[in-house]
């Protein structure tokens, strides 16, 4: 093997696939260094791939030509678009995946890559010189040098697994920790914190009674995340539907103090959105039943993922709770649930490029810069990876601002705002989320893509040839004019003041569909579905973005307002218990220092601002 890269990626995890592919298509010469060839994109806890605000994430990385949708399209065994009534602004492509094919795809790429080196191992310190980077130490003592190195190790550093009060070194189920790395980080001073996140256990689909339980079946057209997939290519699936009882709650109650997670033995923080079912008996305390997803892990074993359920409590508690839920009265326990604990390194450290301000040519990505799940990582590992290679290669940075998408709202969220507590996408978290669309990704992105030179020609034709069918989609809704009687007569009601409108004007109508246009206007049938969906949202979405944009210039106007030290944030409607809480804590004085607290989002600050303006809301009034 050569000793000297361009490039060396540290981990094969989401964020570690996505980095090492991304400097590879920049033109880099890149070595990914991983503990197992064959866990390649392994997804360490629940199999599904996207979900509100993530499917957003996977559709820019696919736009950018990143792996993540295309290999989620592969695996996807039950494709549901979430918020489907809402619109699409909000909605979010889903799928479970099975865990083996998603692997297979994932590892698929990255075999027989010239340019591309993948090696198996273990990185237990960084070359140096002053205050640069210059490769990675292996654990038999070689040393590989590059130009830049991306670290993303996930869950591994000083990784430490909990069940109950047993607790034992590991990354995850199955994989030792990477400690002699995460002491030499902590040798480099470089601030780091402990988090925690856990996992639910897992059963043997051949115990549970699904007879009796409701199913969910997936959407009969599958929303598919990559712009370049055509169909789904597993055959899609049910899963089963249960829920926590009474008892569960009484057995996990009477156990509370066995838990990992609550009784102490655990420091870090954990995640407030994927909460342990010891955490949703507690905050939730009046409901008495909480939804469980049986979702198959593969199409070819026999592990159920129970989703609603994760856990840190001993197994023998596990067992007997698990039990008292209906169709799991005989279960097997295939793998305990448990917890994790693991060293972050704080994100305010790094540039937008995700490079450390403290170690040149040093860029980390995914869960070790505090985030929680694969897409967060997945998206991170690819800005590292771009920027990396542009380092080494001697290109412009590759920069996304937060108007531009999801992922330059997380960049910068994480290095401006840090984290208290894991990250993960939300679509609140995006001020300019009418424009930042799942559907539009590729119109935002993909010449980004190609100016920064990620891109292959193979999207770049499919892109140009959609994008001129879109141009010539627009041109013929503009060419058709109709005055208000006209358009009243094929049923579009619109004022009568005399303005004529295009028809791609009467598409932003609210109850205007394509199909009322065609049905009149038979040449527009010409234009493919899905050109005319496309077209069908901007144009809806055009009125509300100057509102959008409106908005956002207001609250950069008002960032000065003083807040009220009285303030009463839980009788403001609309703001999130979470926002709540931070708000009571922090009572910061402006509007602009309220912005700046982690989980405090543009959507709250709007909030917060029409508020204030209706007079409101002091303690002490
Ligand atoms: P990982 O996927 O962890 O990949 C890290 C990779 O780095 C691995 O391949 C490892 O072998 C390699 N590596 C590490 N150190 C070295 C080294 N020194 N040398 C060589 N290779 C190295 N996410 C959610 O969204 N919701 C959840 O509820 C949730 N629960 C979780 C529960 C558990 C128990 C675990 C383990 C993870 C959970 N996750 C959850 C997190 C999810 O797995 C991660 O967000 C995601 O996998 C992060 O991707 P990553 O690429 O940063 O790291």
């Amino acid at each position: 093997m050569k000793h000297e890269f361009d490039v060396i990626v540290i981990g094969g995890g989401h964020a570690g696939t996505e980095a090492a592919h991304a400097a590879y298509r920049k033109g880099a010469s890149v070595l990914l260094v991983t503990h197992k060839f064959e866990r390649l994109g392994e997804m360490s806890c629940n199999p599904a791939i996207g979900g509100l605000g993530k499917g957003h994430l996977v559709r820019e990385i696919d736009a950018l030509d990143g792996l993540m949708g295309w290999a989620a399209d592969q695996a996807g065994i039950q494709f549901r678009l979430l918020n489907r009534r809402k619109g699409p602004a909000v909605q979010g492509p889903r799928t479970q995946a099975d865990r083996m094919l998603y692997r297979q795809a994932m590892q698929s790429v990255f075999q027989g890559l010239e340019g591309l080196s993948v090696l198996e191992g273990e990185v237990v310190d960084l070359s140096l010189k002053g205050q640069k980077v210059t490769g990675v130490v292996l654990s038999d003592g070689v040393t590989v040098h590059a130009r830049t190195v991306v670290l993303t190790a996930g869950t591994f550093l000083r990784g430490v697994i909990h069940i109950g009060d047993h607790r034992r070194e590991g990354g995850r189920w199955g994989d030792a920790a990477a400690s002699p790395l995460a002491q030499k980080l902590d040798a480099l001073n470089l601030p780091l914190g402990r988090l925690k996140t856990g996992t639910p256990p897992r059963l043997d689909c051949r115990t549970i009674a699904f007879d009796g339980l409701a199913q969910q079946a997936a959407d009969d057209e599958p929303t598919l995340f990559s712009f370049l997939s055509e169909r789904a290519v597993a055959p899609q699936i049910a899963c089963g539907i249960t829920y926590t009882t009474e008892r569960t709650h009484d057995i996990i109650r009477a156990n509370l103090a066995k838990s990992a997670m609550y009784g102490g033995h655990i420091d870090g923080v954990g995640p407030r959105y994927c909460p342990s079912i010891e955490d949703k008996v507690t905050r939730f305390a009046e409901k008495n039943a909480h939804q469980v997803f049986l979702e198959p892990e593969s199409l070819s074993d026999n592990v159920i993922y129970p989703n609603g359920i994760s856990t840190s409590l001993p197994i023998e508690v596990q067992e007997a709770y698990v039990k008292s839920i209906p169709g799991l009265e005989k279960v097997d326990i295939l793998q305990p649930g448990y917890a994790i604990e693991y060293d972050y390194v704080d994100p305010r450290s790094l540039s937008r490029t995700l490079e450390l301000h403290a170690l040149g040519g040093l860029y980390l990505a995914g869960q070790i810069n505090g985030t929680t799940g694969y897409e967060e990582a997945a998206a991170q590992g690819l800005v590292a990876g771009l920027n990396a290679a542009s380092q080494a290669l001697g290109h412009e940075p590759f920069i996304l601002d937060r108007s531009e998408g999801y992922i330059g709202v997380l960049i910068d969220d994480l290095v401006s705002k840090g984290v208290s507590e894991p990250y993960r996408m939300f679509t609140s978290r995006a001020e300019y989320r009418l424009s930042l669309r799942a559907d539009n990704a590729d119109q935002r992105l993909t010449p980004v893509g190609i100016e920064h030179g990620c891109v292959s020609d193979h999207r770049k034709k499919a892109f140009e040839s959609k994008s001129d069918a879109l141009a010539s989609a627009v041109a013929k809704l503009n060419e058709i004019a109709v005055t208000p009687n006209q358009a009243r007569k094929i049923g579009i009601n619109v004022n009568l003041d005399g303005k004529k409108r295009s028809a791609l004007q009467l598409l932003s109508f609210k109850d205007v569909e394509f199909e009322d246009l065609s049905k009149n206007w038979p040449d527009l049938r010409d234009i493919s579905a899905d050109i005319q969906q496309q077209v069908s949202y901007d144009a809806r979405y055009a009125s509300y973005i100057d509102r959008q944009n409106r908005d956002i210039a207001a609250l950069k106007k008002e960032e000065a307002l003083v807040l009220p030290t009285d303030m009463d944030y839980s009788n403001i409607a609309g703001l999130s218990n979470e926002i709540v809480e931070k708000l009571e804590r922090v009572r910061p004085e402006t509007l602009a220092q309220a912005g700046r607290i982690d989980g405090v989002t543009p959507a709250a600050l709007t909030i917060l601002l029409a508020a204030i303006r209706q007079g409101a809301l002091r303690k002490s009034a």
